[in-house]
């Protein structure tokens, strides 16, 4: 039956963001997301403030790079999108690519991160690593009462909807 099929088909959603130095590219890389299967929920241009920045990365605050991070972060726009597809926090953090640019060319040459990011730090995207963060960081970045949803799923990228 394909009503049992469509059943067994579970859908997630991921938060994604186009950090600062990737936030140029951001047309080739939405083109990558749609190429790659994923609808595009919802998506928005906007700038962290300092303290919203600290709060989105608050499980890194005994870090050594934290405070160069969320100030980087809040420095200059990001774009953000919540993306829905079957296991879709894993399979953005794959298309992503490992954290630290220079080791993504060494072994996922055709990863975002490969391709848009500098090194550790500036690595040109965001993605959620568990269910419980995207559903922390979705609600962080966009309203809960959001405006009615707009999905996207064609190869043209819609930068209206920003
Ligand atoms: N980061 C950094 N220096 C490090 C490790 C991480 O500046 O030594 C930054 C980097 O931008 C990374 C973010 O902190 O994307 C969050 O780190 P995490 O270990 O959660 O990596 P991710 O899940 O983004 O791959």
């Amino acid at each position: 039956m394909i009503l049992d099929t469509l059943d067994a088909v579970k859908l997630q959603q991921t938060l994604a963001l186009i950090k600062p130095d990737a936030y140029q590219h951001q047309q080739l890389i939405v083109y990558r997301i749609l190429q790659e299967g994923f609808t595009i929920v919802h998506q928005k241009s906007f700038q962290f403030t300092q303290d919203q920045a600290a709060l989105f990365y608050r499980e890194h605050e005994h870090q050594p790079f934290y405070s160069t991070l969320t100030e980087w972060m809040a420095s200059a726009p990001v774009y953000a999108l919540i993306l829905e597809k079957e296991d879709a926090i894993q399979s953005w953090r794959t298309l992503m690519g490992p954290t630290d640019a220079n080791k993504a060319r060494a072994t996922e040459p055709t990863s975002l991160r490969a391709l848009y990011g500098t090194d550790g730090s500036r690595n040109a995207v965001h993605g959620s690593d568990c269910s419980t963060s995207a559903q922390r960081e979705i609600n962080l970045v966009f309203d809960q009462q959001r405006e009615p949803v707009t999905s996207t799923n064609t190869l043209a990228p819609d930068n209206n909807n920003a």
